[in-house]
């Protein structure tokens, strides 16, 4: 699966495909991200293990310093993608990215940082001096991301409006029925329904990326690891 209007921009060391981690909060979640990524990069990628194994927030935060370190150390990984969901946590927005901004509350603000306090020590390891990595933030729930472009009324927008006015424009129990027809699908039914939902997207990222800021993050991060790769050591002089 490469869109024929993607640049491939996805290989490591000497042309091969790119070695990734993937971290998200279910089995679910990390199918359809797998799929995402794969879009983004234009290229196929191969998995690579963590470790450990979150299951929800907070624990992919509590383990993601592990996980970090392991790759770095134990592993060829090439970098990290984690994912996690805002559920009622503040959305990430344009002002968190200004140099130096840190917003405690919000969840991809609090794991770039667990990353870089975890990776910006560590010393060069298996050919390469750091483990990229890529963060996304479902806002409120990846099954917004996966009604994408299906139900106008869902996006990040509409998610901040009712925030704002104290009362949520749909709940993640609404979501999870629309997408999944039941609010406790199987595992097969679920993944089925994800992974649907990331192959539309993967055809054509440009909706996702417009309506959910928490996927553009994720689709920059990515795309900056090319620009990185060959860089990656005059960043860590810079840092
Ligand atoms: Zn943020």
């Amino acid at each position: 699966m490469s869109p024929a209007h993607v640049t491939p921009v996805a290989s490591g060391p000497v042309g091969r495909p790119l070695r990734i981690a993937l971290l998200g909060e279910s089995l679910v979640d990390e199918s359809a991200l797998e799929i995402l990524v794969e879009g983004v990069l234009g290229a196929p990628f191969a998995r690579v293990q963590p470790n450990l194994r979150a299951r929800g927030w907070p624990s992919v935060l509590q383990i993601l310093p592990a996980i970090a370190r392991h790759l770095h150390f134990n592993t060829d990984a090439d970098g990290l993608v984690v994912l996690v969901d805002a559920d009622d946590s503040e959305p990430h927005t344009a002002t968190h990215e200004a140099p130096g901004y840190f917003h405690p509350r919000c969840r991809l603000c609090q794991l770039r940082a667990a990353f870089r306090r975890a990776t910006r020590r560590l010393p060069a390891a298996r050919g390469r001096s750091r483990v990229l990595r890529a963060v996304g933030l479902a806002v409120p729930a990846a099954e917004a991301w996966y009604l994408c472009g299906l139900d106008e009324r869902v996006g990040e927008e509409a998610w901040l409006a009712g925030r704002a006015a104290g009362r949520s424009p749909y709940t993640r129990r609404e979501l999870k029925l629309r997408v999944y027809g039941t609010e406790r699908p199987t595992l097969p039914q679920a993944v089925a329904q994800a992974t649907a939902a990331a192959l539309r997207h993967a055809r054509d990222l440009r909706r996702l990326e417009n309506d959910f800021p928490g996927f553009a993050a994720l689709a920059a991060d990515l795309r900056g690891w090319a620009a990185g790769a060959g860089e990656r050591d005059a960043m860590l002089s810079e840092e």
